[in-house]
């Protein structure tokens, strides 16, 4: 396959700065890349600069980046809250909350916004990357950019082709990856694509176990972590990715698949609808509010 020159690719826009769009704008600033941030609020975009610069410094500490290099990838990040700070953005991609809906209201303000030949890349985790294409202007410039959580920590970069996006979209975003010393593996468009179509339904599945009573939430994590030799366990990564994140993954397997098996498990939804969201929220299998996560079933 042709190579493909990705050297006029200098500026990245990042719609959403929660856990995800933080890791993407600090990857891409790390890598010498500017990068607009945006959010609904000054105060979330804040929030995400000083978990961007927090995260560096842990880098730094580790020895894996210099500390100078940490000061000017912050000065390429700049900030705002309107679609207009992607005016000159060559590759934008949308990292905000897993909503069709939302996502969908999203690209048709965004697409305006945009230069003509700017790609667009979606980071859902679920979602057709077809039906979000069809309400944007460019299908044909239009993919998914499945980046694992933490991005800066995890190799993977998912790629996803709707039913019309161009071969030199896709190689371009390949390339691009490539260059953020990510590897890459090509999905394509069915319900939560590879990773979470297998991940996914485990985790669902550890919350059936706790809802049932099998087991408690410390026994269920440290039988998959000692017994699965997981890294970490099922309710650990789902309060890790978060509670809202892993439901609206299994309702689109479940609507998406017409499969009764990816039924999201009651407790789940209860906690969702509690606010019990995980990490991010202070609270979720296990209560966040002390120096150690607490277990709370
Ligand atoms: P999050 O809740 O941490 O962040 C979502 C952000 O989107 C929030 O800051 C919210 O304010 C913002 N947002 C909502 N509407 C917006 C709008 N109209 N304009 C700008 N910003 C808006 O969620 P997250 O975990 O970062 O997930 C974001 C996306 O990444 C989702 O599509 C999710 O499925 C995907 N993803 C998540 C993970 C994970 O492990 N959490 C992994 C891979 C992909």
């Amino acid at each position: 396959m042709a190579e493909v020159d990705i050297t006029d690719i200098k500026s990245i826009g990042v719609l959403g700065a929660g856990q995800m769009g933080a890791g993407i704008a600090q990857v891409f600033s790390l890598a010498g890349y500017g990068v607009k941030l945006t959010d609904l609020s000054e105060d979330k975009l804040a929030e995400a600069l000083k978990t961007i610069e927090h995260h560096m410094t842990r880098q730094v500490s580790k020895g894996r980046v210099n500390p100078d290099d940490v000061k000017a990838a912050l000065a390429r990040i700049e900030t705002g809250t309107d679609y207009s700070l992607f005016a000159d953005c060559d590759v934008v991609i949308e990292a905000a909350t897993e909503n069709e809906e939302l996502k969908r209201e999203i690209f048709k303000e965004l697409c305006p916004a945009l230069k003509p030949d700017a790609i667009l890349c979606s980071n859902t985790s679920s979602i057709s990357i077809t039906r979000l294409a069809s309400v944007t202007d460019r299908p044909a410039k239009f993919m998914g950019m499945h980046f694992m959580n933490p991005v800066p920590v995890m190799q993977l970069v998912e790629l996803i082709r709707g039913i019309a996006t161009e071969e030199s979209t896709f190689s371009t975003i390949r390339t691009l990856t490539q260059a953020l010393g990510k590897t890459t593996a090509s999905a394509e468009d069915f319900p939560a694509f590879i990773v979470n179509r297998v991940l996914l339904p485990m985790i669902n599945e550890a919350v059936y176990t706790l809802y049932e009573g099998v087991g408690s939430v410390d026994a269920i994590d440290t039988a998959m972590r000692l017994g699965a030799n997981h890294p970490m366990g099922p309710l650990e990564l789902a309060d890790f990715i978060g509670l809202d994140t892993c439901l609206a993954i299994m309702s689109v397997l479940y609507e998406g698949l017409a499969d009764t098996k990816y039924r999201p498990c009651p407790l789940l939804v209860k906690y969702v609808e509690a606010g019990w969201v995980g990490q991010k929220a202070g609270r979720g299998f296990y209560d966040y509010s002390g120096d150690t996560p607490v277990p709370t079933r």
